[in-house]
């Protein structure tokens, strides 16, 4: 039996557990409480800031995976050292522990991306600024910032120097763009490859909130230029697992990379209801090394809408009832405002439909008390 371990035990986490019991896979997370969102599944509680901690939890699996991307690049070269197998590699995951180490990895490769500079205390040259495009541009934490935590909107010098005091910052050129999207695609430990459908994202306060699949009105090229370039990277950067790359698609048609996620991701949540392979069981599938499942839709589109603070249960009945369609995901976390706390799918054949009916879903199973600021 294939024994996978998960780092983390967070909705990522126990979305993978129905899928691990379909593939007939032993699937156990190292969480880091014992309430957390994955705990129907075998948990070892512990601190995975710890080398031995996670040592002592690999040595009863084949391979490691990881619900998040916090676990330090030195415990994980620690754990390639030690032999233990992970996927995605300490290599790969350095690139979402850094957001100027993928952007300089990334330009190296001749990706598509905006313009970026990192700057490093001040007074910042003016050459910085202009190299981004002048203000207002993007200033983003390197490390630690997740859900628009960590990315700010500049509009003068001054907005940077509360966050210069702290280290050195990213700073990008604001892309005016078209809309956001987000390539999902999945490459096993033999070096197979595969992509899901492109999908349209929709943030709010930084955080995703909408994903519609495929995104609509999509020039053929676009679609092309997105799967080779998701392609071209799994094998530029050795990627095993499901991996995400959120891009933006400028007003005049191009594509740019944005951000890098390797492992399931929000904006996939909704081909598990559109797709004949979810992006968990297709993550458990690659770093298995087995044969990756199909990622054909099985109907015309699908939306999904996130939920946040809490899903109520009366809520959730109510929804149901409206909505026999719809498909919600409780993460079974605790109430805490912003907190992404679930999310809801429709698929069928008209997008603009099926948005609402997520939008109406969601109204009712959301919780005013915690609709505060995203976490
Ligand atoms: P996080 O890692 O916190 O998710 P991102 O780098 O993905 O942060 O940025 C969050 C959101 O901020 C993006 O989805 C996008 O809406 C906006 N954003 C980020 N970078 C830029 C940019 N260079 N130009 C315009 N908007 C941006």
């Amino acid at each position: 039996m294939v024994r996978v371990g998960v780092v983390g035990g967070g909705q990522l986490a126990r979305m993978m557990i129905p899928a691990a019991i379909n593939l007939g896979f032993d699937l156990r997370v190292f969480a880091e409480s014992e309430v957390c969102s994955a705990r129907a599944a075998h948990t070892v509680v512990g601190d995975y800031a710890n080398a031995e901690e996670l040592l002592a939890f690999a040595t009863d699996v084949d391979v490691l995976t990881f619900d998040h991307e916090h676990v330090s690049g030195g415990v994980l070269s620690t754990l390639t050292d030690r032999g233990v197998v992970l996927y995605p590699t300490a290599e790969a995951l350095a690139l979402t522990h850094d957001k100027a180490f993928m952007r300089s990895t990334l330009s190296a490769l001749g990706y598509p991306q905006p313009r970026w500079t990192v700057v490093d205390g001040g007074p910042i040259p003016q050459q910085e600024i202009d190299a981004v495009g002048g203000f207002p541009l993007i200033a983003k934490k390197p490390v630690g910032g997740y859900d628009g935590k960590g990315v700010r909107q500049v509009n003068v010098v001054d907005d940077l120097s509360d966050w210069l005091e702290e280290g050195p910052l990213l700073l990008e050129e604001k892309v005016n763009f078209r809309r956001e999207l987000s390539q999902l695609s999945a490459r096993n430990s033999q070096g197979d490859w595969i992509a899901w459908d492109l999908v349209q994202t929709l943030q709010e306060n930084g955080v995703c909130a909408e994903v519609i699949a495929p995104a609509p009105d999509l020039p053929l090229g676009l679609t092309h230029l997105a799967g080779d370039l998701a392609r071209n990277m799994a094998y530029d950067l050795g990627v095993v697992g499901v991996f995400a790359i959120e891009l933006f698609e400028t007003q005049e048609g191009q594509l740019l990379v944005n951000e890098l996620a390797m492992r399931p991701h929000n904006s996939g949540h909704v081909f598990t209801e559109l797709s004949v392979t979810s992006q968990f069981e297709q993550h458990l599938r690659a770093v298995a090394g087995f044969p990756l499942g199909s990622t054909r839709s099985l109907t015309s589109y699908g939306v999904m809408v996130n939920i946040f603070g809490q899903v109520d249960e009366a809520g959730a009945r109510a929804a149901y009832k409206a909505d026999p369609d719809v498909k919600i995901h409780d993460y079974m976390k605790e109430a805490r405002a912003g907190r992404k706390a679930g999310h809801v799918v429709v698929v069928g054949e008209n997008h603009q439909d099926l948005v609402a009916r997520c939008k109406d879903a969601a109204a009712r199973i959301r919780q005013p008390d915690y609709d505060g600021d995203h976490e």
